[in-house]
């Protein structure tokens, strides 16, 4: 690997440590650039600073969540959705919310490791429906990467040969709780299809990483390394090659550019003393999540490049979008009085369903899949949402009427939350605030948001299956159909921490940011390699595909600086 111009140059400058940003640091030290890291957030991994295994009432707070902690205490995530002098907008009369993490690894630290692989039919839509884009890339492009990918992080799964839900090269699947047998037996009986769950949690021993010993505790981060996270997976073997140097708490503010409109370097501000510095490189790698990546593109405005960088197009912050959700939950009757068993397994549900039906059928294009939750995990504060308004009890009580009580009706509900696909469209888009910064200055994101009537009637489509899949258990739901001016229930968007596009790919320069390779039409030396590129939002949780296209980004920055053509 030919190395940059000066010892103070790198070859590459990474923005962002997440999923993108570490699979981009592993493939590309492994290749022998030298390359730069520049994170926001305080150094973190999982073998130090998890709190697995520590009991609930450890704590005075009993594991009850916080601003800062939002899926609670013990949560592994610094961030949320408020982070105190960083904050944003959203244009009046609509709403957007904003999940970010600031630390190393980003949201890879508590993710649910659903690691689900986009379909052949996921690359190419519009063709089929003619709703939305097709992608640049198909299937073929990228499925040697989510081999490289399964093959390195780990995944547990079920050969099904479903067309547009491809297998991976998989770890055997956990065995289905008990609860879970019983939701597999309703969806058999109503036709729905009901599989293994597809999570990044090894069931075998890999790669040096031990097999999950199944504490349930995957949000907590994994201190013996079983399941993925970017610290533990990809940037201590980058740190390994002595080729990555890690700067902790620098917030980029600008990607900066020469003379010949070429980037040359990242300016960022140390945030331990609140200082302006700079990085140079000879190539810029974005990978700070979808929106961070656009802003930093907004923001970073030159003569030769007066709308923003890469953003002669003016699609910068468009085409965002996020998955669809909703959720019910039931009361199972049939589920009382268990006898105690064990039903320990990995941080996540070990069965879910893929999408089934035919769209054809249907008054919405696009699917979506369920996720299912319930069951005997520890309990922790507010845990069964107060026992005096659940259906089976008798009101709450005192003593030994309580605690009976508890055991009664602990383990009888059962969620299900459906995840699906939305179609791009022209009003959910950021943008610079005119007006607002954040504590160092850096002008702050505005946000529009509206979903269309194909996202309601998806949702409402998903309410009525779940209430339909309770009532085959002989259950009740508890709460009420939501209505159409309730939305169905759906999830205001960026709820689903999906955030995807903003600086989607494309063969044409005049609509899209980056070309298939997610290189920069604008500026041959500028890539990206998180949820920016996504063309479309399939019912699939995208990180699986953020991690493929980035070793595929990283393999062409590779290929392009051992040619030096860059
Ligand atoms: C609770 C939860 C559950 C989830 N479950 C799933 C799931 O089951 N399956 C799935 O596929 N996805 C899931 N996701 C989504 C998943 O976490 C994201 O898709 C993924 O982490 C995105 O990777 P990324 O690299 O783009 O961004 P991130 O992981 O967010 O990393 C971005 C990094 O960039 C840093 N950064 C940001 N701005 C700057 C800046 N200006 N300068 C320097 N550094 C910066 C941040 O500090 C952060 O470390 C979940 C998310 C959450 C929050
Ligand atoms: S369930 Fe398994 S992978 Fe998850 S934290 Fe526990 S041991 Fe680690």
């Amino acid at each position: 690997m030919p190395s940059g111009k000066s010892s103070n140059e790198y070859d590459v400058c990474i923005v962002g440590s997440g999923a993108g940003g570490g699979m981009a640091a592993y493939v590309l030290t492994q290749a022998g650039a030298r390359v730069v890291m520049l994170e926001a957030g305080r150094e973190w991994y999982s073998t130090r600073n998890s709190t697995m295994l520590r009991w609930v009432y450890q704590s005075p707070r009993r594991g009850a969540s916080t601003r800062e902690r939002p899926f609670g205490e013990f949560d592994a995530c610094d961030g949320g959705w408020e982070i105190p002098g960083e904050p944003y907008t959203t244009a009046p009369g609509t709403r957007f919310d904003w999940f970010r993490a600031r630390m190393l690894g980003g949201r890879t630290n508590h993710w649910g490791r659903i690691s689900l692989r986009f379909g052949p039919d996921d690359f190419r839509r519009k063709s089929i429906d003619g709703l939305g884009d097709d992608w640049p890339i198909s299937y073929e492009d990228i499925a040697p990467y989510y081999d490289r990918v399964d093959r390195l992080i780990g995944v547990f799964g079920s050969r099904e040969g479903l067309r547009n839900d491809p297998d991976g090269i998989f770890l055997p699947p956990p065995k289905p709780r008990c609860y879970e047998l019983l939701v597999k037996q309703t969806c058999d009986r109503l036709g729905i299809t009901c599989i293994p769950a597809r999570l990044s949690i090894l069931t075998r021993p890999l790669n040096g990483r031990p097999a999950c010993h199944y504490c349930g505790q995957c949000n907590r981060g994994c201190a013996t390394n079983s399941n993925f996270s970017s610290p533990a997976v990809l940037i201590e073997p980058a740190l390994r090659t002595g080729r990555l140097t890690l700067i902790t708490n620098a917030m980029a503010r600008e990607v900066t550019v020469g003379r010949d409109g070429l980037a040359t370097g990242v300016s960022y501000i140390d945030k331990t003393t609140g200082e302006d510095r700079h990085v140079s490189a000879r190539i810029i790698v974005l990978a700070a999540s979808a929106c961070e990546t656009a802003r930093l593109l907004l923001n970073s405005k030159s003569s030769l490049f007066p709308q923003g960088l890469a953003n002669s197009s003016g699609v910068v912050g468009k085409y965002l979008t996020d998955t669809t959700g909703t959720d019910v939950v039931g009361f199972i009757p049939k589920l009382m009085d268990h006898v105690p068993h064990n039903e320990d397994g990995v941080g996540g549900g070990h069965i879910y369903m893929p999408w089934w039906l035919d769209n054809k059928k249907l008054d919405f294009p696009r699917g979506y899949h369920i996720e299912v939750w319930g069951g005997l995990g520890m309990p922790s504060y507010g845990f069964m949402g107060g026992i005096h308004r659940h259906p089976g009890g008798s009101g709450g009580g005192y003593g030994k009427q309580l605690k009976d009580e508890y055991r009664r009706l602990y383990g009888a509900t059962i969620g299900f939350s459906g995840r699906g696909e939305m179609i791009p469209n022209e009003n959910c888009y950021c943008e610079l605030d005119p007006e607002v910064v954040d504590q160092w200055g850096i002008p702050v994101l505005r946000f529009h948001w509206k979903w269309s009537d194909y996202e309601y009637n998806q949702v409402k489509h998903m309410q009525e299956t779940f209430r339909a899949l309770i009532a085959e258990m002989g259950g009740v739901p508890l709460s009420p159909m939501p209505t159409r001016e309730q939305g169905y229930g759906i999830a205001p968007g960026g709820r689903i921490i999906h955030e995807l596009g903003t600086t989607r790919m494309g063969n044409d320069p005049r609509t899209s940011v980056l070309n298939r390779f997610c290189q920069a039409h604008d500026v041959p030396n500028l890539f990206v390699a998180d949820g920016g590129p996504f063309v479309s939002q399939p019912d699939k949780n995208p990180t699986w595909t953020i991690l493929a296209l980035a070793w595929r980004t990283a393999d062409y920055i590779t290929t392009l600086m051992k040619q030096r053509a860059i």
